[in-house]
């Protein structure tokens, strides 16, 4: 199975793996128009068709989906790990890459996300490499 390589030349609102801070973003799903991209009548299911979606507090780019808010599997469908916002909150900005899935978001090439940071790329940690396992 192939997987399509993320292009990581896209703008997006941020880096992956950099903190955002910003409560309202423009909604991923629906790229801020408020429908689906196939029909037009539909509200965006992310954002109930407001076009901008609310992530309290701090928050990092989706990095299963890549900020797309579209899930890997079917680009139709939400992300199921940041629910088509493109972005997901964090609880701390104490934060180190997942040593799982080195910060794709994704569990070893099936296409799934990864469990252990649940798809965020991201855990929180002092500092990469603290955990310690015994
Ligand atoms: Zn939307
Ligand atoms: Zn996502
Ligand atoms: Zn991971």
């Amino acid at each position: 199975m192939d997987w399509k390589t993320f292009d990581r030349r896209n703008p997006k609102m941020g880096q992956k793996g950099e903190i955002l801070a910003k409560d309202v973003y423009r909604c991923a799903f629906c790229r801020g128009k408020g429908v689906v991209s196939y029909n037009k009548k539909l509200n965006c299911p992310a954002c109930s068709g407001t076009a901008a979606v609310r992530v309290p507090g701090l928050a990092v780019i989706c990095a299963y989906c890549n900020g797309s808010g579209r899930a890997p599997l079917n680009k139709s469908a939400t992300c199921i790990v940041c629910r088509g916002h493109g972005v997901v909150p964090i609880e701390s900005k104490d934060l180190a890459g997942c040593p799982a899935c080195k910060g794709s978001g994704r569990a070893g090439g099936t296409g799934l996300h990864c469990l252990i940071c649940k798809g965020k790329g991201v855990i929180a940690g002092k500092k990469a490499g603290a955990v310690t396992a015994d």
